[in-house]
Protein backbone atom coordinates (compact mmCIF):
# COMPACT_ATOMS: atom_id res chain seq x y z
CA UNK A 1 0.00 0.00 0.00
CA UNK A 2 3.19 2.58 -0.20
CA UNK A 3 2.36 5.26 -2.02
CA UNK A 4 5.26 7.54 -2.92
CA UNK A 5 2.58 10.97 -3.01
CA UNK A 6 2.07 9.95 0.54
CA UNK A 7 4.66 12.30 2.51
CA UNK A 8 3.88 15.31 0.17
CA UNK A 9 0.01 14.61 0.62
CA UNK A 10 0.46 14.90 4.37
CA UNK A 11 2.65 17.92 4.31
CA UNK A 12 0.56 19.70 1.99
CA UNK A 13 -2.56 19.29 4.33
CA UNK A 14 -0.60 19.77 7.28
CA UNK A 15 0.84 23.02 6.08
CA UNK A 16 -2.39 24.35 5.05
CA UNK A 17 -4.00 23.06 8.56
CA UNK A 18 -1.72 22.37 11.36
CA UNK A 19 -3.14 24.50 14.39
CA UNK A 20 -1.17 27.04 16.14
CA UNK A 21 0.31 25.97 19.24
CA UNK A 22 3.01 27.94 21.42
CA UNK A 23 5.52 25.32 20.96
CA UNK A 24 5.15 25.52 17.57
CA UNK A 25 6.32 29.19 17.31
CA UNK A 26 9.32 30.16 15.27
CA UNK A 27 12.47 30.66 17.69
CA UNK A 28 15.81 29.82 18.20
CA UNK A 29 17.09 26.92 18.01
CA UNK A 30 18.36 26.52 21.42
CA UNK A 31 14.99 27.91 22.68
CA UNK A 32 13.09 25.58 20.18
CA UNK A 33 14.72 22.54 22.30
CA UNK A 34 13.34 24.23 25.83
CA UNK A 35 9.90 24.48 24.27
CA UNK A 36 9.62 21.09 22.62
CA UNK A 37 11.02 19.58 25.96
CA UNK A 38 8.29 21.19 28.25
CA UNK A 39 5.39 20.39 26.05
CA UNK A 40 6.46 17.23 25.15
CA UNK A 41 6.86 16.77 29.14
CA UNK A 42 3.03 18.58 29.50
CA UNK A 43 1.23 16.58 27.13
CA UNK A 44 2.58 12.85 28.08
CA UNK A 45 -1.01 11.75 29.64
CA UNK A 46 -2.81 15.40 28.60
CA UNK A 47 -4.68 16.86 26.05
CA UNK A 48 -3.11 19.93 23.86
CA UNK A 49 -6.02 22.22 24.78
CA UNK A 50 -5.52 21.59 28.49
CA UNK A 51 -1.70 22.48 27.98
CA UNK A 52 -1.95 25.47 26.16
CA UNK A 53 -2.29 27.55 29.03
CA UNK A 54 -0.32 25.73 31.14
CA UNK A 55 2.49 25.79 28.66
CA UNK A 56 2.26 29.67 28.28
CA UNK A 57 2.25 30.46 31.67
CA UNK A 58 5.49 28.47 32.34
CA UNK A 59 7.29 29.28 30.30
CA UNK A 60 6.62 33.00 31.28
CA UNK A 61 7.59 32.29 34.66
CA UNK A 62 10.75 29.86 33.67
CA UNK A 63 11.98 31.04 30.71
CA UNK A 64 15.14 29.08 29.72
CA UNK A 65 16.59 25.70 30.42
CA UNK A 66 19.01 27.26 32.91
CA UNK A 67 16.42 28.53 34.72
CA UNK A 68 14.47 25.41 34.66
CA UNK A 69 17.26 23.78 36.47
CA UNK A 70 17.36 26.06 39.68
CA UNK A 71 14.10 26.79 39.84
CA UNK A 72 13.27 26.27 43.74
CA UNK A 73 10.39 23.86 44.10
CA UNK A 74 7.67 25.25 45.66
CA UNK A 75 7.71 27.65 41.79
CA UNK A 76 7.90 24.59 39.94
CA UNK A 77 4.79 22.85 41.60
CA UNK A 78 3.03 25.94 41.52
CA UNK A 79 3.04 26.73 37.38
CA UNK A 80 2.34 22.60 37.36
CA UNK A 81 -0.85 23.03 39.68
CA UNK A 82 -3.38 21.31 38.06
CA UNK A 83 -2.02 19.50 35.23
CA UNK A 84 -2.12 16.09 37.44
CA UNK A 85 0.92 13.96 37.52
CA UNK A 86 3.32 15.83 39.15
CA UNK A 87 5.92 13.65 38.93
CA UNK A 88 6.70 15.14 35.39
CA UNK A 89 7.28 17.89 37.01
CA UNK A 90 9.76 16.81 38.99
CA UNK A 91 11.51 14.77 36.28
CA UNK A 92 11.47 17.85 34.32
CA UNK A 93 13.94 19.88 36.67
CA UNK A 94 16.33 16.70 37.17
CA UNK A 95 16.49 16.71 33.24
CA UNK A 96 16.96 20.24 33.01
CA UNK A 97 19.82 19.61 35.62
CA UNK A 98 21.31 16.84 33.84
CA UNK A 99 21.43 18.47 30.46
CA UNK A 100 23.27 21.55 31.98
CA UNK A 101 25.68 19.28 33.83
CA UNK A 102 26.27 16.37 31.65
CA UNK A 103 25.18 17.79 28.13
CA UNK A 104 26.80 21.15 27.87
CA UNK A 105 23.39 22.68 28.29
CA UNK A 106 22.00 20.64 25.01
CA UNK A 107 19.41 17.85 24.38
CA UNK A 108 21.60 14.80 23.49
CA UNK A 109 20.71 13.73 20.17
CA UNK A 110 20.50 9.94 20.21
CA UNK A 111 17.16 7.83 21.92
CA UNK A 112 19.65 6.05 24.08
CA UNK A 113 20.82 8.75 25.81
CA UNK A 114 17.53 11.00 25.85
CA UNK A 115 16.45 7.70 27.38
CA UNK A 116 19.05 8.36 30.10
CA UNK A 117 17.30 11.61 31.23
CA UNK A 118 14.42 11.23 33.53
CA UNK A 119 10.98 11.58 32.61
CA UNK A 120 12.12 10.54 28.60
CA UNK A 121 11.13 7.30 28.07
CA UNK A 122 10.33 5.28 24.68
CA UNK A 123 7.73 7.88 23.05
CA UNK A 124 9.19 11.37 24.23
CA UNK A 125 12.74 10.40 23.25
CA UNK A 126 12.01 9.61 19.85
CA UNK A 127 8.94 12.61 19.15
CA UNK A 128 12.47 14.78 20.39
CA UNK A 129 14.55 12.83 17.74
CA UNK A 130 11.82 14.03 15.08
CA UNK A 131 10.99 17.80 16.02
CA UNK A 132 14.28 18.71 17.10
CA UNK A 133 16.98 16.73 15.63
CA UNK A 134 14.63 16.11 12.23
CA UNK A 135 15.33 12.39 12.17
CA UNK A 136 13.22 10.32 10.26
CA UNK A 137 10.91 8.48 13.39
CA UNK A 138 7.37 8.44 13.81
CA UNK A 139 6.38 8.37 17.18
CA UNK A 140 3.61 6.13 17.98
CA UNK A 141 1.10 8.06 20.12
CA UNK A 142 -2.55 6.99 20.49
CA UNK A 143 -2.88 9.52 17.28
CA UNK A 144 -1.03 7.49 15.11
CA UNK A 145 -2.31 4.08 16.40
CA UNK A 146 -5.75 5.06 15.52
CA UNK A 147 -4.92 6.47 11.70
CA UNK A 148 -3.02 3.02 11.63
CA UNK A 149 -5.95 1.00 12.73
CA UNK A 150 -8.12 2.62 10.36
CA UNK A 151 -5.86 2.99 7.20
CA UNK A 152 -5.14 -1.05 7.59
CA UNK A 153 -8.81 -1.98 9.22
CA UNK A 154 -6.70 -3.57 11.88
CA UNK A 155 -9.06 -5.39 13.92
CA UNK A 156 -7.97 -8.87 15.16
CA UNK A 157 -6.12 -8.99 18.54
CA UNK A 158 -3.30 -10.62 16.95
CA UNK A 159 -2.94 -7.12 14.41
CA UNK A 160 -3.08 -4.75 17.19
CA UNK A 161 0.05 -5.66 19.00
CA UNK A 162 2.21 -2.27 19.23
CA UNK A 163 4.78 -4.84 17.50
CA UNK A 164 2.38 -4.84 14.37
CA UNK A 165 1.40 -1.51 14.53
CA UNK A 166 4.91 -0.36 14.73
CA UNK A 167 5.57 -2.32 11.37
CA UNK A 168 2.87 -0.45 9.74
CA UNK A 169 4.18 2.43 10.03
CA UNK A 170 6.31 1.89 6.86
CA UNK A 171 3.05 2.86 5.19
CA UNK A 172 3.85 6.43 5.67
CA UNK A 173 7.42 6.61 4.24
CA UNK A 174 9.85 9.42 5.00
CA UNK A 175 10.21 12.96 4.52
CA UNK A 176 13.43 15.40 4.53
CA UNK A 177 11.16 17.53 6.87
CA UNK A 178 10.99 14.69 9.50
CA UNK A 179 10.29 16.90 12.17
CA UNK A 180 7.03 18.30 10.34
CA UNK A 181 6.18 14.64 8.80
CA UNK A 182 5.76 13.33 12.47
CA UNK A 183 3.78 16.11 14.01
CA UNK A 184 1.56 16.20 10.64
CA UNK A 185 0.61 12.29 11.04
CA UNK A 186 -0.15 12.57 14.74
CA UNK A 187 -2.62 16.01 13.79
CA UNK A 188 -4.17 14.16 11.52
CA UNK A 189 -5.08 11.84 14.16
CA UNK A 190 -6.07 14.64 16.34
CA UNK A 191 -7.89 16.46 13.77
CA UNK A 192 -9.39 14.57 11.33
CA UNK A 193 -9.42 10.39 12.17
CA UNK A 194 -11.02 11.28 15.50
CA UNK A 195 -11.76 8.70 17.96
CA UNK A 196 -15.73 9.07 16.49
CA UNK A 197 -17.06 10.65 13.20
CA UNK A 198 -13.61 11.38 11.27
CA UNK A 199 -13.53 13.66 8.68
CA UNK A 200 -12.57 11.15 6.28
CA UNK A 201 -13.92 13.75 3.47
CA UNK A 202 -10.77 16.36 4.67
CA UNK A 203 -8.35 13.77 4.51
CA UNK A 204 -5.60 13.55 2.50
CA UNK A 205 -5.07 9.77 2.72
CA UNK A 206 -8.66 8.76 2.44
CA UNK A 207 -7.90 7.11 -0.94
CA UNK A 208 -5.58 4.55 0.71
CA UNK A 209 -7.63 3.99 3.76
CA UNK A 210 -9.79 0.97 3.75
CA UNK A 211 -12.27 1.94 6.86
CA UNK A 212 -12.84 4.41 4.52
CA UNK A 213 -13.42 2.48 1.50
CA UNK A 214 -15.58 0.27 3.81
CA UNK A 215 -17.27 2.87 5.76
CA UNK A 216 -16.27 1.47 9.15
CA UNK A 217 -14.80 3.20 11.46
CA UNK A 218 -15.02 1.37 14.28
CA UNK A 219 -12.08 0.77 16.98
CA UNK A 220 -11.06 -2.32 18.36
CA UNK A 221 -8.88 -1.42 21.54
CA UNK A 222 -7.35 -3.80 24.31
CA UNK A 223 -9.58 -3.78 26.95
CA UNK A 224 -8.08 -1.65 29.82
CA UNK A 225 -9.71 -2.11 33.23
CA UNK A 226 -8.80 0.50 36.08
CA UNK A 227 -8.49 -0.84 38.83
CA UNK A 228 -11.41 -0.40 41.59
CA UNK A 229 -10.04 0.89 44.93
CA UNK A 230 -11.47 1.94 48.12
CA UNK A 231 -10.21 4.29 51.11
CA UNK A 232 -11.14 6.36 53.76
CA UNK A 233 -9.93 9.88 54.12
CA UNK A 234 -10.14 11.86 57.60
CA UNK A 235 -11.06 15.52 57.34
CA UNK A 236 -10.14 16.97 60.61
CA UNK A 237 -10.84 20.63 60.37
CA UNK A 238 -11.43 23.15 63.14
CA UNK A 239 -13.53 26.46 61.82
CA UNK A 240 -11.92 27.34 58.86
CA UNK A 241 -8.92 25.51 59.09
CA UNK A 242 -8.13 22.14 57.55
CA UNK A 243 -5.30 19.18 58.53
CA UNK A 244 -3.54 17.55 55.23
CA UNK A 245 -0.55 15.76 55.26
CA UNK A 246 2.18 15.73 53.29
CA UNK A 247 2.13 12.43 51.50
CA UNK A 248 4.90 9.81 52.06
CA UNK A 249 2.66 6.62 52.44
CA UNK A 250 0.96 6.14 48.78
CA UNK A 251 2.88 5.98 45.35
CA UNK A 252 0.69 8.56 43.86
CA UNK A 253 0.65 12.24 44.71
CA UNK A 254 3.88 11.66 46.46
CA UNK A 255 5.32 14.30 48.86
CA UNK A 256 2.22 16.48 47.79
CA UNK A 257 -0.69 17.59 50.02
CA UNK A 258 -3.60 15.24 50.78
CA UNK A 259 -6.45 14.39 53.34
CA UNK A 260 -5.16 11.68 56.30
CA UNK A 261 -6.09 8.34 54.35
CA UNK A 262 -5.95 5.13 54.34
CA UNK A 263 -6.91 1.93 51.90
CA UNK A 264 -9.75 0.08 53.26
CA UNK A 265 -11.60 -2.95 51.88
CA UNK A 266 -14.49 -3.21 49.48
CA UNK A 267 -16.79 -4.36 52.62
CA UNK A 268 -15.57 -1.79 54.85
CA UNK A 269 -16.37 0.89 52.72
CA UNK A 270 -20.91 0.82 52.03
CA UNK A 271 -20.79 2.33 55.01
CA UNK A 272 -24.12 4.88 54.55
CA UNK A 273 -23.76 8.07 57.15
CA UNK A 274 -20.94 8.94 55.65
CA UNK A 275 -20.54 11.04 52.41
CA UNK A 276 -18.08 9.25 49.51
CA UNK A 277 -16.31 10.58 45.89
CA UNK A 278 -15.14 8.65 43.09
CA UNK A 279 -12.08 9.97 42.10
CA UNK A 280 -10.24 8.45 38.57
CA UNK A 281 -6.85 8.56 38.95
CA UNK A 282 -4.71 7.39 35.88
CA UNK A 283 -4.55 3.36 36.49
CA UNK A 284 -7.41 3.23 39.36
CA UNK A 285 -10.72 4.27 40.00
CA UNK A 286 -10.42 5.42 43.41
CA UNK A 287 -13.96 5.20 46.11
CA UNK A 288 -13.31 7.49 49.18
CA UNK A 289 -14.83 7.53 52.37
CA UNK A 290 -14.87 10.70 53.83
CA UNK A 291 -14.96 11.14 57.85
CA UNK A 292 -15.22 14.02 59.44
CA UNK A 293 -13.31 14.48 62.29
CA UNK A 294 -14.26 17.32 65.47
CA UNK A 295 -11.04 16.44 67.36
CA UNK A 296 -7.50 17.41 65.98
CA UNK A 297 -4.56 14.77 66.89
CA UNK A 298 -1.11 15.29 65.77
CA UNK A 299 0.20 13.64 62.90
CA UNK A 300 3.26 13.76 61.22
CA UNK A 301 4.30 15.71 58.22
CA UNK A 302 0.91 17.55 58.94
CA UNK A 303 -0.29 21.17 57.65
CA UNK A 304 -3.08 23.50 58.70
CA UNK A 305 -4.76 24.79 55.65
CA UNK A 306 -6.86 27.37 55.73
CA UNK A 307 -9.83 27.38 53.61
CA UNK A 308 -9.41 30.45 51.96
CA UNK A 309 -5.90 30.01 51.07
CA UNK A 310 -6.42 27.62 49.21
CA UNK A 311 -6.21 29.18 45.87
CA UNK A 312 -2.85 30.33 46.79
CA UNK A 313 -1.43 26.50 47.95
CA UNK A 314 0.19 24.17 46.15
CA UNK A 315 -2.25 21.58 45.90
CA UNK A 316 -3.13 18.72 43.86
CA UNK A 317 -6.18 18.82 41.53
CA UNK A 318 -7.34 15.11 43.92
CA UNK A 319 -7.08 17.07 47.06
CA UNK A 320 -9.34 20.52 45.37
CA UNK A 321 -11.89 17.99 44.46
CA UNK A 322 -12.19 16.37 47.92
CA UNK A 323 -12.63 20.05 49.34
CA UNK A 324 -15.37 20.87 47.18
CA UNK A 325 -17.30 18.55 47.47
CA UNK A 326 -17.18 18.55 51.21
CA UNK A 327 -17.85 22.23 51.26
CA UNK A 328 -21.58 21.08 51.06
CA UNK A 329 -21.87 18.93 54.10
CA UNK A 330 -19.13 20.08 56.76
S1 LIG B 1 -9.87 8.47 5.65
FE1 LIG B 1 -10.96 8.77 7.53
S2 LIG B 1 -10.62 6.91 8.70
FE2 LIG B 1 -9.12 6.93 7.07
S3 LIG B 1 -7.30 7.86 7.98
FE3 LIG B 1 -8.47 9.51 7.02
S4 LIG B 1 -9.77 10.34 8.63
FE4 LIG B 1 -9.01 8.33 9.31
Amino acid sequence: MKNQNIPKKILHWYDNNKRVLPWRKQVSKKQMQYFTLVSEFMLQQTQVKTVIPYFNNFINKIPNLKKLSTVNEAKLLKCWEGLGYYSRAKNLKRTAKKIIEEFSGNLPSTIEELKTLPGIGDYTSRAIMAIVFNKSIIPLDGNVERVLKRIFFLKENSEITKHNINKKKSFFGSSNRAGAYAQAIMEIGALLCKPTNPLCYECPISKSCKSFKRNDFRLKSKNKFNKIKYFEANIYRNQNKYLLIKNKKFKFLKNLLIFPMKEIKKNKFDISVNKKINIKMSNMDMKIVLNKKSKFIKIKNSSLLDKKNIKDQILPSFTKKIFNSISNYL
